[in-house]
């Protein structure tokens, strides 16, 4: 029987964690050489878990799927990563971090893990500095910021358009320094696929080499999971194609509870999508709406050229609705509205389902070059995708499939309920609650990594300083392998006539619309209906060419997509068992008069963790009560 316990330390919110630091058992330097841990990811969680596992002396093995770490998808992030360093003088603080947190997560996260979060935040900025991380300065050479949605303060520090790649690169850099002195292992080209866990410890992983398709068996002390968020399950996202949910699934059918699996952010501002073949939805920066002003026609169906419609004739919709936060509302507020706006007849472009973010005015006011300074890169990727040039007229952008917040259920060392397992960055559930906050992702994947998993690993392998090294030869390394190659002579035996893609396609359409932006309990029973009939046709259709031996990406897809099936139907029961509106998981049934999202304190003020039982079975819901100690519960208003 599987028991939560979140182990959240005693005492007032500023002193738990360093009382909790202190508290926590150390393995000496002699003993760390004796012990592997295995990180799985090189994300900035992944590679900031292992760089600073490896300087402190362990033996890490470190896995990606790409060909190289730098190509996690973090190099993605474009818009910033937030501190509470306060350096503009307006107030910040890392209780109003936390506190931003905590109501832009609709009050739907542990308030301990979030404070945490923000009391590393600065140590994090400091670190990547010294990494040589090239953050914009301002005029007098300290580092500058700039403004995120949901906040009234500047914390947010930004390379250009480019946050994501330059902390990667200075992450590599440590991670590559630790590879040549041997401290840590790479194993690049890899695909998890299952965990071992030998008398109820996880002890090692799975792997499928991805250019010889050969099936490895790893064996370490200790596993950690650093493998990012899901939202490609419905396929058109702005994320890297090659996210998956893969490495998180198999831990959860091991026994690991996955958390708010239907808390999923939809961004307000990617590229539209524009054609029936696309595969990816380009995100257009946050940050953008620091300058760039939302708007819709006032006349419905209004064709003309963005540039002759004049200001008069022009819905300012998010400054008119939100005049405290204006533009920059949270991503659940700006996507909830750019959809109303467009359900409602005043989208533009061809389908009608964008709307404009017009620079005009700020270009106005500070320069074309200002604004190229601070945003070049986006404007010139906006160009290439499109033709248009948005120094001359609006860009056009609408919500998309974004980020995680579920995820691996983990307790406040960051364990998951596999003792020995943990879950850092995106692949668990914890700091952002209902909705995340801008910039507070990497903030987070990076606090994890440097600052919070290596103090909290030690507590735990300071009971296995006698363990030897894992034997990969044990039954349980062979069962997991042998299940692992059934499931792949399972979908190569199919022999169907579609392909991955196709399915894949479908499943994220059916996600899209019964469980998106918008859901309800009908839409949600027709959506879990859909799904089980595509499933069916998937495991009856499906032709995957070539072998399971050789380079193979209509496998690795394969495998993927089979995993996002079940993801899919969790998000479904999760956002079902879930009669309330929060942050991004939105009810249509509850709802305030202005059409909000109305929560429902007395009844669902907790974290939903499932527990595996089976496929298509019923899962079993678990629940953590959310006490919110620090900051008062109340309506989340941006007016
Ligand atoms: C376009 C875009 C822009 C963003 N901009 C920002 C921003 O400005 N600020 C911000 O704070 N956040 C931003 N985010 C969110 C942020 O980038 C991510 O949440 C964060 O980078 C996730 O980092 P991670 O280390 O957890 O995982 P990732 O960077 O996704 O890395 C996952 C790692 O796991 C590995 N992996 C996954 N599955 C397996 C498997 N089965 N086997 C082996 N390896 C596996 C991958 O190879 C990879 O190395 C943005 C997201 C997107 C999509």
């Amino acid at each position: 029987m599987i028991k939560l316990d979140s182990k959240i330390p005693e005492g007032p919110i500023a002193e738990k964690w360093s009382k909790h630091k202190n508290s926590l058992r150390l393995v000496n330097p002699a003993n760390k050489k004796k012990l592997e841990i295995i990180v799985v990811g090189t994300g900035l969680a992944g590679a900031s878990a292992a760089s600073s596992l490896g300087e402190l002396g362990y033996n890490v093995k470190v896995f990606c799927f790409q060909d190289t770490p730098r190509r996690a998808h973090s190099v993605a992030a474009q818009g910033g990563i937030n501190a509470a360093k306060n350096y503009k003088n307006d107030g910040d603080s890392v209780h109003r971090l936390f506190y931003d947190m905590v109501k832009g997560g609709d009050y739907r996260a542990r308030e301990a893990n979030v404070y945490r979060a923000a009391e590393v935040s600065n140590q994090v900025i400091d670190h990547y500095t010294a990494l040589g991380v090239p953050f914009a300065r301002d005029y007098g050479g300290a580092l500058d910021n700039r403004s995120f949605g949901g906040v009234q303060v500047s914390r947010t520090f930004y390379a250009k358009g480019q946050t994501g790649q330059q902390c990667l690169l200075g992450t590599y850099s440590s991670l590559s320094r630790q590879i040549a002195k041997g401290r840590v292992k790479m194993y690049s080209r890899r695909d998890m696929l299952d965990v071992v866990v030998i008398d109820g410890k996880a002890r090692g992983i799975i792997t499928r080499n991805l250019i010889t398709g050969e099936i490895e068996r790893h064996g370490a002390h200790a596993v950690v999971l650093a493998t990012g968020g899901y939202g490609t399950v419905f396929y058109l996202s702005t994320l890297a194609l090659g996210s998956n949910a893969t490495a998180a699934w198999s831990a959860h059918k091991k026994g690991a509870l996955f958390a708010n699996p239907s808390f999923i952010q939809i961004h307000p501002t990617s590229i539209p999508v524009l054609n029936d073949y696309q595969c990816k939805l380009t995100l257009m920066s946050e940050s953008l709406r620091n300058d760039g002003r939302v708007w819709v026609p006032k006349e419905k169906g209004d064709k003309r050229h963005p540039n002759s419609i004049t200001e008069e004739e022009r819905d300012y919709y998010l400054e008119r609705r939100y005049p405290a936060f204006g533009n920059l509302v949270p991503r659940d507020v700006a996507s909830r509205a750019a959809k109303e706006r467009c359900d409602a007849g005043y989208g533009v472009g061809d389908t009608g389902l964008s709307v404009y973010l017009d620079f005009k005015d700020s270009i106005a006011k500070q320069g074309q070059k200002a604004i190229q300074d601070k945003y070049g890169n986006l404007f010139e990727m906006y160009e290439k995708i499109t033709g248009i040039n948005p120094y001359n007229e609006p860009m056009r952008i609408y919500p998309a499939g974004h980020y995680t917040m579920g995820g691996l259920w983990v307790d406040y060392n960051l364990m998951t309920t596999i003792p020995g397992l943990y879950a850092i960055g995106e692949s668990n559930f914890s700091d952002h609650g209902a909705n995340r906050l801008g910039a507070s992702s990497l903030m987070q994947c990076s606090g994890d990594g440097y600052f919070i998993l290596p103090y909290t690993i030690s507590d735990y392998l300071a009971d296995d300083i006698r363990t030897p090294k894992t034997d990969t030869n044990h039954l349980e390394f062979e069962r997991a392998e042998k299940e692992v190659k059934d499931r792949i002579d399972r979908l190569m035996a199919v022999n169907g006539t579609q392909t991955t893609s196709s399915f894949h396609k479908r499943l994220g359409k059916i996600l899209w619309d019964h469980c998106g932006m918008f859901r309800n309990a009908e839409g949600l029973k027709k959506g879990r209906e859909l799904l089980d009939q595509l499933e069916e046709e998937f495991w009856k259709e499906i032709k995957i060419p070539g072998t399971p031996d050789e380079l193979n990406q209509e496998l690795e897809k394969a495998i993927k997509v089979a995993d996002f099936f079940e993801v899919g139907r969790l998000m479904i029961e999760d956002a079902l068992a879930r009669n309330e509106s929060c942050g991004a998981h939105f009810r249509e049934e509850y709802q305030t008069e202005q059409g909000e999202a109305k929560r429902d304190d007395a009844n669902y003020a907790y974290v939903a963790a499932w527990e595996y039982h089976g496929h298509a079975k019923k899962p079993a819901l678990h629940k953590e009560p959310l006490k919110f100690e620090f900051v008062e519960l109340k309506e989340r208003s941006y007016k």
